[in-house]
């Protein structure tokens, strides 16, 4: 088992790829502490794992405050003693953000507090514990977007991408000489309910695909297993990455037809 004897926080973990990777991680012999805003699903997640043999708990926690995160933190070393992996991943892609001229001031400020603001409340919380436990791994959840513009327009989504990347490779170097590692995860387009719910007719559908040079939407599974790599010992020489996991979409230039 790739992940034995380890404790792993995922945020996000109630849906798409937070949950394949709860439910991988623990199929690796990780305990897992799921935290969202969703506490049916996210309850869900836990009772899933359970249900394969695996250890979890559910705790409720909005990345975008202090406190919880702060909570978050102690729930996983009060619940399992320790806490070895942190793959902050929650994330939103509101519906109304748009060009700088359309996008409202509240859409941004909502987007920033929870993609990039949550994800340094994760760091921040979760380091003095990584370094109690020896040394861990971070994953952050970034996006191909942080690499590429787009003509359908999404800018506060973007630019916050953007500062998760940068600010996981900073942290990668401030902390490598800790024993821990911090990488950024770049997801391609997935068909999860995220990205479903901004790409709502065909037509939208259609325009990201035809840049996809594997013509189709990658699943939040996908993710998962590179997560797994990440947060194992096998990519213990591997820190400040942005690993892309995209379907060669930032390798193309013109997709084969
Ligand atoms: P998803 O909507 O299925 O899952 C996101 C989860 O985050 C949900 O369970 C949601 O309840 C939770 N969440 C939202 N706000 C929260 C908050 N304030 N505090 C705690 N949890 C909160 O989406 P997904 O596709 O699995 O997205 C996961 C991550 O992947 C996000 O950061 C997203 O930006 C990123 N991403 C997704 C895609 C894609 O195409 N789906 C591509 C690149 C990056």
């Amino acid at each position: 088992m790739r992940l034995k004897d380890k404790v792993a926080l995922i945020t996000g973990g109630s849906s798409g790829i937070g949950r394949e990777t709860a439910l991988l991680f623990a199929k690796e012999g990780a305990a897992v502490v799921v935290a969202d805003v969703n506490d049916v699903a996210g309850q869900e997640t836990a009772d899933l794992i359970k249900a394969q043999g695996g250890q979890a708990v559910y705790v409720r926690a909005d990345v975008s405050k202090a406190a919880d995160c702060e909570n978050m933190v102690a729930v996983a070393e009060q619940t399992f003693g320790k806490l070895n992996v942190v793959f902050n991943n929650a994330g939103i892609m509101h519906s109304d953000d748009d060009n700088a001229v359309t996008t409202e001031e509240s859409v941004w400020d909502l987007t920033m507090n929870i993609n990039v603001k949550g994800v340094f409340f994760g760091c921040k919380y979760a380091i003095p514990a990584l370094r109690r436990a020896g040394g861990g791994s971070i994953i952050n959840t970034a996006s191909f977007v942080a690499l590429l513009g787009a003509a359908t327009p999404q800018v506060a989504y973007t630019a916050s991408k953007g500062a998760v990347l940068s600010m996981s490779r900073e942290l990668a170097v401030i902390h490598a000489r800790e024993n821990i590692r911090v990488n950024a995860l770049c997801p391609g387009p997935l068909r999860t309910e995220l990205l479903m719910k901004f790409l709502n007719t065909e037509e939208k559908k259609q325009r990201r695909l035809v840049h996809i040079p594997m013509g189709r939407f990658g699943e939040a599974k996908e993710m998962a297993y590179a997560v797994l790599y990440l947060a194992s010992d096998e990519s213990s020489y591997v820190t400040g990455t942005e690993f892309l996991v995209d379907g060669g979409i930032t390798a193309a230039y013109v997709t084969p037809e």
